[in-house]
């Protein structure tokens, strides 16, 4: 018997059972070699009064299958629920947050239409590392963590990233002019690492030029690597301009585990009603592919999907008031089409 590759998988919130159905229905119709192990996280279990919204068995799966295929998480309002997303990443060392930006202009309508650039988030440190007190009742604060150890990695990650995947430039955006010791340390070992890749052009802009950039010339930049919250909004902005939120997938990687996601979230304004995009979701998968060694797979699934919008099929967020489908009969356009060169 052939070996499939264990996969814990969480359907999620909101329209992740949706999105997630259709995107594990493509994969099982494209041949992929995975074993899904499902797991219970999120809404339900927050609400049955565990304020982590996992359970332990769901540890247990994530440590020994060590790939996770996730679907958004709708994190309750109030009571103190903490962001499962944090923890996660958190708990299981995923460092590195890759989220690929490009346009299919003319098969998506965007501005930006030669855009192809990778942004790398520093995933554990930064504002997120959970430094928050309150000082007086009037007078709360939060800090700002950056390590050498922490930073030295990730940058590290992105020249690899991009030597691996023959990206030409690396540019790195702080704002190290107002934050001299933390965002200083970053844009340094930027500078640093940077001496080992002489092979890959490097620039670095101030975080707030560099996203202005980012919306005005996004064809201009290749690989991006920042801090955690620079990375969370800059990564949104360089998604919505390709023509939709629905249409980018990530990868948080860590050492040992991997976890692959949509960017966008639950997006309950729209759940069970059929008609989410799985796109960001299927690009997750396609990353996780790549990930545990089946790239022909992921390349198969890749080209489908290409066709498919080449073939004028969309979902509703991308049709700009044109024909629509829904969720699985997108899925099922894209199965079609395994085989199909875009
Ligand atoms: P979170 O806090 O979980 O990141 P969010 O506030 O960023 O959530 P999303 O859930 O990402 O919000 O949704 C933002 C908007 O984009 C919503 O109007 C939603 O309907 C839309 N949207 C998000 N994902 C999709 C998708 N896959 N297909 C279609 N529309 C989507
Ligand atoms: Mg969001």
């Amino acid at each position: 018997m052939t070996y499939k590759q264990p996969v814990t998988i969480a359907r999620g919130d909101g329209i992740g059972p949706e999105i997630m159905d259709a995107t594990l229905r493509i994969l099982e119709c494209a041949g992929a070699m995975i074993q899904p192990e499902f797991i219970d996280i999120g809404e339900s279990v927050y609400l049955s009064g565990n304020t982590s919204g996992i359970p332990e068995e769901a540890w247990e799966s994530l440590r020994r299958t060590k790939v996770f295929l996730k679907g958004p998480i709708t994190t309750p309002q109030g009571g103190g629920y903490k962001s499962l997303n944090v923890t996660i990443r958190k708990t299981l060392g995923l460092y590195a947050n890759v989220r690929p930006n490009v346009s299919y202009a003319p098969f998506v309508e965007t501005k930006h239409p030669n855009m192809n650039l990778v942004i790398i988030r520093e995933n554990e440190e930064d504002l997120y590392a959970g430094i928050e007190h309150q000082q007086t009742p009037e007078v709360v604060q939060c800090l700002k963590l950056i390590t050498r150890p922490g930073t030295e990695k990730i940058v590290r990650y992105a020249f690899e990233y991009a030597r691996k995947n023959n990206r030409k430039k690396v540019t790195c955006f702080t704002k190290d002019n107002i934050m001299k010791l933390t965002d200083g340390l970053f844009h340094k070992v930027f500078k640093e690492v940077a001496k080992e890749y002489p092979e890959i052009a490097t620039e670095h802009w101030i975080i707030d030029i560099g996203m202005a950039k980012i919306a005005d010339a996004p064809q201009d930049f290749d690989v991006i690597v920042m801090p955690n919250l620079y990375g969370d909004i800059a990564s949104d902005v360089a998604a919505q301009l390709t023509g939709s939120v629905g249409l980018a997938g990530s990868a948080n990687i860590g050492d040992q585990i991997a976890m692959f996601e949509a960017i966008h979230g639950s997006a309950p304004d729209i759940a069970g009603k059929g008609i989410a995009n799985p796109s960001g979701l299927i690009h997750g998968a396609i990353m996780m592919l790549v990930h545990i060694g089946q790239p022909e797979v992921a390349a198969r699934i890749h080209n489908a999907w290409l066709k498919t919008l080449e073939d004028g099929i969309h979902t509703v967020d991308i049709a700009k008031g044109g024909r629509s489908v829904g969720t699985m009969e997108f899925a099922e356009a894209v199965i079609q089409r395994l085989g199909q060169q875009p």
